[in-house]
This record gives structure tokens, sequence and C-alpha cells, in this order.
């Protein structure tokens, strides 16, 4: 049995003082969330302000990026140890974002998430296809391409102890959610292709739907056989949202 996540990407938003707020309402409303587990992901600097706040309760932190190298002259990147060190357990790697505004590459991606297990992080490796990908019919192309790029470098083993965000771009931030049937189809793929290589992996790794996932849509998506959670993007900032998404996935 897999234990639902329900992991908060709060993206570039917040202040100080938002960031209190939001965390303070998830934390109020917290004991409503009794089967998954939650996790937020903050802008960076923020994160040692959310470690603090969340001492003592069930939320994990995770980090929004990562880099591939452990130290030295990479101006503006944050090591893995470093995010291990202010207290993160996750770490999203090769989000559309990172992969589309910032030109980061499959290989690219691979390598942060081998270098943030080697740190002790749990990688949630996003994947997914462009619109003009899905009307092409080469969704499953791109999303086995992405996943053996990870594979490649190291192993299907590694998959085990990592979590995978399906999340077609096309629903990303836009407000069209992908049916409960086409997230299923494409989590079933994804399964599938693990299973062919390795039945354990395949059956222990969580695999997350995102793509404006929220409070009303949630429980269909979450009812899904393959589907063992959510990665949140808006509806993450608001408390009362990010907590019914959590109670949805309620086992
Ligand atoms: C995301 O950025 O990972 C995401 C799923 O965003 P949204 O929920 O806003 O579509």
């Amino acid at each position: 049995m897999r234990q639902p996540l329900v992991a908060g990407n709060w993206k570039m938003n917040g202040s100080l003082a938002s960031i209190k707020t939001l965390v303070e309402g998830i934390k109020a409303g917290l004991s409503s969330v009794t089967t998954a587990e939650l996790a937020v992901c903050p802008p960076y600097v923020y994160i040692p302000q959310v470690a603090a706040m969340l001492k003592g309760t069930s939320i994990a932190l995770g980090a929004q990026d990562v880099n591939d190298k452990e130290s030295g002259a990479h101006t503006g990147e944050v090591a893995p140890g470093m995010l291990t060190d202010v207290g993160c357990k996750y770490a999203i790697v090769g989000h559309s974002e990172r992969r589309s505004i910032y030109g980061e590459s499959d290989e690219f991606t691979a390598r942060k998430f081998a270098a943030a297990r080697q740190a002790g992080l749990v990688p949630i490796l996003c994947v997914g296809e462009l619109l003009e990908e899905r009307e092409q019919g080469i969704t499953e192309d791109v999303v086995a391409r992405q996943l053996d790029a990870v594979i490649k470098l190291e192993g299907v083993a590694a998959l085990a102890d990592a979590v995978i965000a399906y999340e077609p771009v096309w629903a990303i931030g836009t407000g069209k959610t992908a049916s409960p049937q086409q997230a299923q189809d494409v989590h079933a793929f994804i399964r599938g292709k693990l299973a062919a290589l390795d039945a354990g992996v395949a059956e222990k790794v969580q695999i997350l739907y995102g793509g404006s996932m929220n409070a009303g849509n949630a429980a269909d998506l979450l009812a899904m056989s393959d589907i063992d959670g959510g990665l949140i993007g808006g509806a993450s900032l608001k408390p009362d949202d990010f907590l019914a998404i959590g109670k949805a996935a309620n086992a």
C-alpha cells in the first residue's frame, strides 16, 4: 500500500509575512489529513523560516529544484547537501518550468536526480508532455524518454526511493486538468514501464498527478488506482484548498 503524498510547489511566490500566514493556516487544519503525507516546497530563501515553523509537525519540507554538484563555483545555485542541512526531505527535479524556461535537459535532470539521492533527499521527478506532443500522439514516448534518462544514469532501482510526478505541461497553471482517465492512462503506462524492468520498484514508487489539481477535482483524480497523490501549484497557496486536497487523499 503506497502512502498518498500531497506536495505543494509554491513556485516564486510569497514573503516572510504571507508564508507565515500560509504555514499557520495549514498547521491549523492538519488534523483533517489523516492518511496522506503533506509536503511544502517554498522558495529557497524561505526554507529555514518554514523549517522552524514545521518543527514537531508531520508536514515534510522540500525544495523546488537542486543543483547536481556538491559545492563550488556555481553562482546562484543550491547544492543537495545544503537542502538536507536546512531540513529538506524532498527536492523537485525536472519541473516543466525548469525544462522549458531554463532549458534543462533530460540528462541534466537525471544528474540532479542522482545528486539529490546521493545527499539523502527524495527526488520528485517531474515528467510530462507538451500540448503539441499530446496532439501528435507521442505522450508515452516523451514520458518514456524523460524516465529513461534517469534509468540509464541511476538504474531502475533508484526509482524505488523516489517520487514521480506526471504533470502534463498543458495542464500546469492553466486551469485545464487532465481527466481522471487521461491521467490514469499515463500513470498506468509509467508503472507498467517500470514493472517491465522491476516489479518491486513499480509497486513501491509513488506517482503523483500535477496540473491544475484543486479542491474540486482532487477526489476524482485521487480515486484512480495509479494516482498516489498530487503535486499542487496554485491551490497549494491557499491553506483551505491545500488541506482539502490532502483530505481527498485520505484512504
Ligand atoms: C506545478 O507547478 O507543479 C503545478 C501542478 O501547478 P498548478 O497546480 O498551478 O497547475
